[in-house]
């Protein structure tokens, strides 16, 4: 049976047109982009292109763009480049939401010297905006806010948090892992300092990542080595991956307005249909301001992962708002930064759609949930029936 795949903010299938544009540089153009030869100076201007490719999706030029491993390492490079170009600056500024790319490396710093704000979120997964103002101090190396959250979808207000930063003379880095290809991003209009991506989330391959550096944004490297990537991160191109790269975020660019649309459809067609058919359902994070493939639901007094493996019997693959951590089921930390209430929080599931869903998959999710929710709440303890007051939902 094949998986009915709406774990996308996982990962994403590689785009066929991906895999082909790859292949050459795996086999016959396997040259080293830094070799004096042509061999290698081919791939080399193979990989100026994808460069290219990356820039026009975000509205940059390509000296701004900077290939890395992954959006961890993008993520990383980032607030260590800011803290190093500003060494008398010891405090960091970020969200309570923020990926475990992000939130580790904030509390590693704060166990380490630095002072940190994790500004709050409200029900909607909303930043705190006046907190955050108030927060922003002199001694402030950087801020980094998600574009775009994991979990919930939820998009945080980036031209507002650049003209704030922008005001205070405050570098900003956004983690747009999960924004981009997915929204119009361009900025050329607004004044992001330093911006992280994925490969494996626009249905380019895994192990690329992307790291944009505003022109005349003090930078100090991460990696230390060879002078690839103008000497910005050392170790030899991921050349086949670059191209990957490269090739995805033009299909993104191509598409994204259509699909978008159809996405968005489709979501909504499976959101609505499951908060009919189950009581005590209810969305997590706010509606209005969403990316188009995600939804996050509380379906109350049920655990998360006793229905990701009852809808794993039919194929479907989602993910839970908790994270197994040593034997315990810990609600996930951007729930729990939205209270919502735990026995809601347990019963979050997260799915996440693609281009290469389809309506049938929807129903058929709409279809099978139900009486798996049902099932489940004969055994809960804390189902009492009725409306979901845990979620927040508007
Ligand atoms: N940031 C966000 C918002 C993510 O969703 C992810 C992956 O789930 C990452 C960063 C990490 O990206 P990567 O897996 O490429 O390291």
């Amino acid at each position: 049976m094949n998986p009915i795949y709406v774990d996308n903010n996982a990962t994403t299938q590689v785009a066929p047109e991906v895999v082909e544009a790859m292949l050459p540089y795996f086999t016959e153009l396997y040259g080293n982009p830094s070799s004096m030869h042509r061999f290698g100076g081919s791939v080399a201007a193979k990989l100026g292109n994808a460069r290219e490719k990356v820039a026009s999706l975000l509205g940059a030029s390509s000296e701004e763009i900077l290939f890395t491993s992954c959006g961890t390492e993008s993520d990383s490079t980032a607030i260590w480049s800011a803290l190093r170009s500003n060494p008398e600056k010891r405090h960091i500024i970020t969200s309570r939401v923020e990926h475990p790319a992000i939130k580790s490396l904030g509390e590693y710093l704060a166990e380490n010297g630095y002072r940190v704000t994790f500004v709050p979120v409200d029900r909607r997964g909303q930043l705190d905006l006046d907190y955050l103002k108030k927060h922003l101090g002199d001694d402030t190396a950087v801020g980094s806010f998600m574009w775009a959250n994991n979990e919930t979808g939820v998009i945080f207000p980036m031209e507002e948090l650049a003209g704030i930063f922008s005001e205070r003379g405050v570098p900003l880095h956004t983690d747009a892992v999960q924004a981009v290809g997915k929204i119009p991003i361009d900025l050329s209009r607004m004044k992001v300092d330093m911006l992280s991506i994925s490969g494996h989330k626009l249905h380019g391959p895994k192990g690329i990542g992307v790291l944009y550096v505003r022109k005349g944004t003090p930078f100090k490297p991460f990696l230390l080595g060879g002078h690839q990537e103008h000497g910005r991160r050392a170790g030899t191109e991921n050349a086949a991956s670059i191209i990957g790269m490269g090739r995805a975020c033009e299909l993104a660019a191509e598409n994204m307005e259509a699909e978008n649309k159809r996405v968005r459809a489709m979501r909504d067609r499976l959101e609505n249909g499951l908060l009919e058919a189950i009581p005590g359902a209810a969305v997590n994070g706010d509606r209005g301001k969403r990316l188009p493939n995600t939804t996050s639901i509380a379906f109350d007094a049920v655990e998360g992962e006793a229905i990701l493996l009852m809808m794993d019997e039919f194929s479907i693959c989602a993910s839970s708002g908790s994270a197994c951590t040593s034997g315990s089921l810990e609600p996930s930390h951007v729930l729990r930064a939205m209270n919502v209430p735990f026995t809601s929080a347990h019963g979050s599931i997260r799915f996440s759609l693609s281009v290469y869903n389809t309506d049938a998959e929807m129903d058929l999710i709409i279809e099978k949930l139900p009486p798996i929710i049902a099932r489940l709440r004969e055994m809960s303890p804390f189902w009492k029936g009725g409306a979901c007051a845990a979620a927040f939902s508007a």
